[in-house]
């Protein structure tokens, strides 16, 4: 399917369920709390923001940042992450997702510094997204294909570099103020 197809369909009023993911039945419009039930099987279906963790690695009162290399928002600055697995802890998430990006061991540090919500992708799906300090703990860095490099970058220049998305920048901030601390 194209990028223009994908965009002339028109989101349900239960996004993403048109039909029960289950069996196939049609559903019909969702009750006010926004579920809807499948008249076949019973279950009910939620619209729900997906669970996504970020990493603010840091050292040394630094934080590191990846170049992207790929569409969409090739060249701007984003952090390792990503979607979270299915019943996956959103500490055991990141340091997976670490080790992908970066080649690496790490682990999280203390508490998540940063809660937000955003829209990703072109359906404007919600996302939520969970960000944490990480230490490296092993390993030399080795970028995967989709991160053109690293940038280790300081409190005082974040507001002038190029994030693709904004609650990126604001992790970045937050770590290293509580690194600071
Ligand atoms: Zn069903």
């Amino acid at each position: 399917m194209t990028d223009a197809a994908r965009g002339e369909v028109t989101f349900s009023p239960t996004e993403p369920f048109r039909f029960c993911p289950a069996d196939g039945t049609k559903l019909s419009d969702p009750r006010p709390s926004g579920g809807v039930t499948c008249p076949l099987c019973g279950r009910s279906w939620y619209r729900n923001s997906m669970p996504a963790v970020g990493a603010a690695v840091v050292k040394d009162g630094k934080a590191l940042v990846t170049i992207r290399a790929r569409e969409p928002e090739k060249g701007r600055l984003d952090l390792p992450g990503g979607f979270l697995e299915v019943g996956e802890h959103p500490a055991d998430g990141l340091v997976r997702e670490v080790k992908e990006e970066l080649g690496v061991e790490a682990e999280v540090v203390g508490d998540s510094v940063l809660q937000a919500t955003h829209t990703y992708g072109k359906g404007g799906d919600w996302v939520l997204a969970i960000g944490f300090r990480v230490r490296i703990t092993g390993g030399e860095i080795q970028a995967a294909d989709d991160v053109a490099g690293v940038r280790w970058v300081t409190l005082g220049e974040i507001d002038d570099l190029d994030f693709a998305w904004a609650h990126d920048r604001e992790l970045v901030r937050a770590a290293l103020e509580r690194e600071n601390a």
